[in-house]
């Protein structure tokens, strides 16, 4: 690990869209870390991703990949069959690991690599973007002080359209997690747990969807008090705005200074990396995420109703 005064030196496993449009701008955007290398398992793309991304060192090996000694953080973006495998080497090489959503794809394997983590006394993070956004956390504050009384319901409108750029494994590779359910309600379930806190008695309505192009994504939170409408907030971008109701009282909320949501999660996981701070999102935050969408898709397979099988 570095000390404090150099750069923390993040490896990417997965020369991945989400890495090169999001979070290599986000780690590099930060004082204190820089990307140092990636792995990808075809070593033609990996040299060429790294080239085109300015990452000193591409391997397609991942041992020789973990072996680096100047390697400090593991960000693990490849596809979500691959997450456990990938996290185990990571821990047991003594890397701290962010992983992408959903952590993998069942609970066993989720709770085998957060107990991994917790074992090694390494931080272990998932990279649930949308908790990060000024927007929700200035939802969960609200909620927090009262605003709205008692929570009792909840929507959330993440119905959005594919890109055509990643109209790929996610729409026709079963084995590597496909469909929106792991892709996009593990997100849903995560910012409702965030916004909401651990209450029981609250009915959660979930619209995801990969094929949505004309219109805006929304989370709403209705309490015994009031309600919070906020809008444009189920995305990438830290925007979005948030109207409490009380009655006929209609009142714009300001959620405050305008960070870039992955930057935020960075910044945190280098603080955590440090011993010095806590990842924005928690392995345990990714297995609950996980436990919500399998159950969804389990209801979806069966037609009835499922138990969400988490327990802390
Ligand atoms: P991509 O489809 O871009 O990449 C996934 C893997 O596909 C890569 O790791 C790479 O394999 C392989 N690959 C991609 N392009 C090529 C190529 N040209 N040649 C050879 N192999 C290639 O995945 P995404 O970035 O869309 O998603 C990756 C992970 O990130 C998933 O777990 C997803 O759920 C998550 N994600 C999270 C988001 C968030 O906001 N938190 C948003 C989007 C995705 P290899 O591993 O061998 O390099």
């Amino acid at each position: 690990m570095s000390t404090k005064q150099q750069k923390l030196r993040w490896g990417l496993i997965g020369a991945s869209d989400i890495a090169a449009t999001r979070m290599i701008p986000a780690i590099n955007a930060q004082p204190d870390s820089t990307v140092h290398s990636v792995v990808s398992g075809n070593a033609d793309h990996a040299k060429s991703y790294a080239t085109k991304n300015s990452i000193p060192k591409a391997h397609e090996n991942l041992e020789t990949f973990l072996a680096d000694p100047d390697l400090d953080i593991v960000y693990i973006s490849s596809t979500n069959e691959k997450h456990r495998e990938q996290a185990l080497a990571s821990i047991r090489a003594r890397k701290p690991v962010l992983c992408e959503k959903p952590l993998a794809l069942n609970l066993t394997d989720a709770r085998e690599m957060v107990s991994a983590a917790a074992q090694a006394s390494l931080p272990f993070g998932t990279n649930h973007h949308l908790r990060c956004a000024p927007t929700h956390r200035t939802l969960r504050r609200l909620v927090q002080e009262g605003a709205i009384g008692q929570p009792l319901a909840a929507r959330v409108f993440h119905a959005v359209y594919l890109p055509p750029r990643l109209q790929g494994w996610r729409l026709d590779n079963p084995a590597a997690g496909a469909g929106v359910t792991l892709d996009i309600t593990v997100h849903d379930a995560d910012t409702l747990h965030f916004a909401l806190g651990v209450k029981g008695n609250i009915l959660a309505q979930f619209h995801d969807s990969f094929t949505v192009r004309h219109t805006s994504t929304g989370f709403e939170i209705h309490g015994t008090e009031g309600s919070l409408l906020a809008t444009d907030v189920m995305t990438q971008e830290p925007v979005g705005r948030i109207i409490l109701r009380r009655g006929t009282e209609v009142t714009e909320i300001d959620p405050g200074p305008v960070e870039n949501l992955y930057a935020f999660a960075v910044r945190h996981f280098n603080a955590a990396a440090r011993g010095d701070g806590h990842p924005a999102a928690t392995g345990e935050d990714g297995i609950r995420s996980l436990a919500v969408a399998l159950a969804a898709v389990e209801s979806i397979k069966t037609g009835k109703r499922t138990k969400v099988q988490y327990e802390a």
